[in-house]
């Protein structure tokens, strides 16, 4: 059997007890080293193998995963942050389909989740956005051509880019071609959770040189939008005036 687990994005606790229990359970581990915090694997047992994906081709990891498996061994196979976000494990999963293992996932707390957890902000206010587009720049690995930020960023909403920290100046140009502008505020979170995390906010126009300044090239979240400004109307759930499946609201005069 084979577990995908989300180690979430970095700190020690927040991995979720599922994914926990399978780690300090498994025969085998085989983690996303380039971004994993390694910390998570004193979990494990020690006599567990403990591989880093980072060294190897999916072919090396589907072998390992095989091996384990006629041995009637478990493997987690631990990926950063949620794996369903940029985490490769489609590849993995079908081809472990056409070997007949058996595996599940285990979700995890994204980075994009930390990221506004460190910031103490909301992606999605009412009367600002109610949207939120997760995505990356093209770099050596392509994105479809109408997914591109120019495209994305008509929309104006709240905006999540991975994968993007090393090309700021590229960023703000394909940015500038939607609906934000340089003074359209910006946010650079850098190992959200980890204990050398750091958030800094910005603007589209500044965020180049704020990253330049900070040392900023990766492992970081580009975030973008009037979320992170201060205006907003309140929400309508919690509005005395509002009625609920759950609650009468109260005519205010
Ligand atoms: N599956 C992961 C994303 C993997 S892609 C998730 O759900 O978060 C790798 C990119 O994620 C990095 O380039 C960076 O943009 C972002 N990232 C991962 N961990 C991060 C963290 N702790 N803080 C900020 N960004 C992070």
């Amino acid at each position: 059997m084979v577990h995908f687990v989300g180690a979430g994005p970095g700190a020690l606790d927040l991995i979720t007890l599922r994914g926990a229990e399978l780690l300090q359970a498994a025969d085998q581990v085989i983690y996303a080293g380039s971004l994993v915090n390694s910390a998570l694997l004193k979990r494990c047992r020690e006599d567990c193998r403990i591989l880093n994906s980072a060294e190897m081709t999916l072919e090396e990891v589907l072998e390992a995963m095989e091996r384990a498996e006629e041995a009637g061994q478990t493997t987690v196979r631990l990926h950063t942050g949620d794996s369903s976000v940029y985490g490769a494990i489609r590849e993995q999963m079908d081809r472990l389909d056409k070997l007949g293992i058996d595996y599940d996932v285990v979700p995890g707390v994204s980075s994009f989740c930390a990221a506004a957890a460190a910031l103490r902000t909301e992606y999605t206010l009412p009367g600002v956005s109610q949207s939120v587009i997760l995505t990356r720049m093209a770099g050596r690995t392509p994105v479809p051509e109408q997914e591109s930020i120019a495209s994305l960023s008509m929309h104006g909403s709240s905006m999540a880019v991975f994968l993007s920290a090393g090309m700021l100046a590229e960023l703000r140009e394909e940015l500038l071609k939607g609906a934000y502008t340089d003074e359209t505020p910006a946010a650079l979170v850098y190992k959200a959770s980890w204990p050398e995390e750091k958030c800094i906010r910005c603007t589209v126009g500044t965020m180049v040189r704020y990253a330049e300044e900070n040392g900023i090239r990766k492992t970081a979240l580009v975030l973008i939008g009037d979320f992170l400004q201060s205006d907003y109307e309140r929400s309508r759930l919690y509005d005395p005036a509002f009625t609920t499946e759950f609650r009468k609201g109260k005519e205010t005069s």
